[in-house]
């Protein structure tokens, strides 16, 4: 079996993703894989920043192409524990990533329903991924902060 299979890598999302929670954060992570190497990763940190922005997607996209000196991630994976808003599904189209994996789906604020042909049109995009551990990071913060 190849050990690196997409809940390797998204497993490695939530270690972001836990991170964020952490640090006060809305638990979300991101990591950028190519050849089965995590190239990128980084969480949500629009709190530390101050800046609404700063999505887990596009801090990771930001990341990789510095990693990769190219301006495009084609051949690229994305993978991040919460469906990407639009925002972030435009940077990931703009990004030409190959592979777009994420967990739990929003309903709210997830890119399906505004802009579900903002990737590159080849892209494959695999949802569900490790869906519960996502989902369950998102409520565990959210109740706590109630
Ligand atoms: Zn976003």
């Amino acid at each position: 079996m190849n050990p690196f299979n997409d809940e390797y890598f998204m497993k490695q999302a939530l270690v972001e993703a836990r991170a964020a929670a952490d640090e006060g954060e809305v638990p979300v992570g991101a990591v950028v894989v190519c050849n089965n190497q995590i190239i990128a990763r980084a969480h949500n940190q629009t709190e530390r920043l101050n800046d609404p922005t700063a999505h887990a997607e596009m801090l990771a996209i930001t990341a990789a192409v510095g990693v990769l000196g190219a301006k495009y991630l084609t051949n690229c994976s994305l993978y991040v524990t919460v469906e990407p808003c639009i925002m972030c599904a435009g940077a990931i189209g703009w990004s030409q990533l190959s592979t777009i994996v994420y967990g739990a789906s929003d309903e709210k604020r997830g890119f399906q329903q505004y802009a579900p042909k903002a990737f590159h049109p080849k892209a494959i995009v695999k949802m569900g991924v490790m869906e519960k551990e996502c989902a369950e990071e998102m409520q565990k913060f959210f109740k706590s902060r109630r």
